[in-house]
């Protein structure tokens, strides 16, 4: 891994990870949409409003973080506060497409790797805002990432891709029909199976075994924290944002990500 700038280099290299910070920015804004939007079968064209006086907003306010920061959070119109949420989920996608970019350089996993975390992201945002992760995010997300993983950048065998989305799709629907057999509740959803069979054609059976074990202890850490905050258990907890996470920390020690990441603070 070069990480080496010559004094040269440096404009160039400041500039060119400027723009993909901003390229990543303009995504999480988009991804924001639709991770609100398309839970509730809303139209992802129509224009963005202020939710307190349905203001249409300008397209200057659209402007990832210099939006939010040129209207001080809050809208022009009523002064509705905007939550901060929006310029921290853009700062966050931003900045996570200028690390990956960063660490794989331009290469065929690359592009797996910015439609892996977008996909990530987009569930997020949609399981925490309505509680469901929709076919119409899971289904296209499977497509073109088995495409992807087939033919451009394959696992080791190949076939693992195939192997891990079987083992993703049953191992949470078996999860989820042990819990409505012991507990009696519905705890894993139908958009969590599918996301998580979309996680084993990217990573493969082994890590998504890790990842299934590393997002139930999250969840429980978070449970946990929470109980001690709230004083009140939460019963029912959207699944999705820990097997992201989970699943993101997977892959970044999956793709090497991991050891040039440790490798740049040795
Ligand atoms: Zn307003």
């Amino acid at each position: 891994m070069q990480t080496f700038i010559g004094s040269n280099d440096l404009g160039s290299f400041l500039f060119t990870y400027f723009y993909i910070f901003v390229f990543g920015a303009c995504f999480g804004s988009f991804f924001m949409v639709v991770g609100l939007r398309l839970p509730q079968k809303e139209n992802l064209i129509t224009p963005s409003h202020c939710d307190a006086c349905q203001t249409k907003l300008k397209p200057w306010h659209l402007i990832p973080i210099i939006g939010y920061m040129a209207l001080k959070g809050r809208c022009s119109h009523c002064g509705h506060h905007i939550p901060i949420i929006y310029p921290l989920f853009e700062c966050l996608t931003g900045s996570l497409f200028m690390l990956i970019v960063y660490l794989m350089r331009f290469r065929a996993e690359t592009l797996i790797s910015l439609l892996f975390v977008s996909l990530l992201l987009i569930c997020t945002v949609s399981d925490i805002s309505a509680r469901k992760i929709p076919n119409i995010i899971t289904y296209p997300a499977f497509v073109i990432l088995l495409v992807l993983r087939l033919s451009l950048s394959q696992l080791d065998p190949w076939w693992f891709t195939l192997l891990g989305a079987g083992v993703g799709f049953a191992l949470l629907l078996l999860l989820g029909l042990l819990s409505y057999a012991l507990l009696g509740q519905k705890g894993m959803g139908g958009g969590d199976i599918k996301l998580f069979t979309v996680v084993g054609v990217v990573i493969g059976p082994i890590p998504l075994l890790v990842t299934l074990v590393l997002a139930s202890v999250l969840s429980l850490v978070y449970v946990g924290i929470d109980f001690a905050i709230t004083k009140t258990l939460k019963r029912k907890l959207p699944f999705g944002p820990f097997i992201a996470l989970a699943a993101f920390g997977s892959y970044l020690y999956l793709s090497g990500m991991w050891d040039h990441l440790m490798y740049l603070f040795k």
